[in-house]
């Protein structure tokens, strides 16, 4: 039987795998993907407290060293099931199922899709949510940008720094991310961004990608041609294996209080997947750590 384990190994989850590690519980921590979550996901953090600017990859990785330190148990399964029996819990994947006395949940969240026609048929040919892991293909090729929020701009700024053209396609009026962060992408020579309008179906040919077809706030309907698209268009949580629980709301996300503890006892949830305001890096380590600490003052009332 575990004392703690930790289902995610995102920021959110690697800081309450070094937390309660720390604190001598016998912990493992489960990653369905690899570790580092969304951090692998993009290039640079600009807004971390007391660094300019640095690498998330290379975050990601400092990261996975600090667990691997600590001698802290990864185990690379997706966790399909948390089962609440009380004083234990028991994991359920899909190679196995574990006990333990509490949980802490840290799954993060994955990129909404549009829903569009020819989406499915062209995810991961041609259609990418991921810049830093896709975007060298596309060298001095033409991309499409969908968002207009942080990660959009962002990630828009570090194609436009290789691609040929970057068009940028945005629903609202105007872009919402940081306004540093606008005006670098707006600068660039090779950047267009069309406000106000949307995608009304991907284009396609017997290779994969040829563009898309958009329409903009007049109903008028045009198409953009692209070698590429990367889709920004907002995150969804990963709470499938608790939905059965009644600790989601509406929305999916998870809800907890200050000491990120659910109303269950023993289940705790930090990072991303909490219905929370900012979803960061410096947040969901602070989630993490907060969620270690009252994992131990549970563990601690169970004697
Ligand atoms: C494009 C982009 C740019 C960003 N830029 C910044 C930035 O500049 N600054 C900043 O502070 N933040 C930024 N963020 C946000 C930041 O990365 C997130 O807030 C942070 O990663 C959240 O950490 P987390 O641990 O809660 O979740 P995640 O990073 O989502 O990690 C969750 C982990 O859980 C794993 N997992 C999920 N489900 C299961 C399961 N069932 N079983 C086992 N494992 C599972 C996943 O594989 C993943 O590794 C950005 C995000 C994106 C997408």
């Amino acid at each position: 039987m575990y004392d703690v384990l930790v289902i995610g190994a995102g920021p959110a989850g690697v800081a309450a795998s070094i937390y309660t590690k720390r604190a001598n519980l016998n912990i493992a921590v489960f990653e369905g993907n690899v570790p580092g979550g969304q951090l692998v996901n993009y290039s640079e953090i600009e807004n971390y407290p007391g660094v300019t600017s640095f690498s998330s990859i290379e975050l990601a990785t400092d990261m996975i060293e600090h667990m691997n330190k600590l001698e802290i148990e990864v185990k690379y399964e997706r966790v399909t099931k948390l089962e609440d029996h009380g004083t234990h819990k028991t994991v359920v994947t899909d190679f196995g199922t574990y006990d333990t006395k509490a949980v802490i949940i840290a799954t993060g969240n994955i990129p909404r899709r549009l829903g569009v026609e020819n989406e499915e048929q062209l995810a991961y040919n041609g259609i990418s949510w991921c810049a830093i892991c896709d975007g060298p293909i596309y060298r001095d090729k033409d991309v499409i940008v969908v968002g207009g929020g942080n990660s959009a701009v962002e990630e828009g700024y570090y194609l436009s720094t290789f691609a040929k053209s970057v068009t940028v396609v945005q629903n609202l009026n105007r872009l919402t991310a940081e306004a540093k962060a606008n005006e670098k992408l707006i600068a660039q020579p090779n950047v267009t961004v069309y406000y106000e309008t949307l995608i009304e179906k991907f284009l396609k040919d017997d290779k994969g990608l040829t563009g898309v077809v958009v329409k903009d706030k007049e109903g008028k309907t045009f198409d953009i041609q692209a070698d590429g698209v990367f889709e920004y268009v907002g995150m969804i949580p990963v709470t499938d294996f608790v939905k059965h629980l009644g600790i989601t709301t509406n929305y999916g996300y998870i809800t907890v209080n200050e000491k990120m503890e659910t109303k269950i006892p023993g289940i705790l949830s930090c990072g991303d997947v909490n219905d929370k305001q900012i979803r960061q890096v410096v947040t969901a380590v602070g989630d993490g750590a907060v969620a270690a600490q009252n994992a131990l003052k549970y563990l601690e009332s169970l004697n």
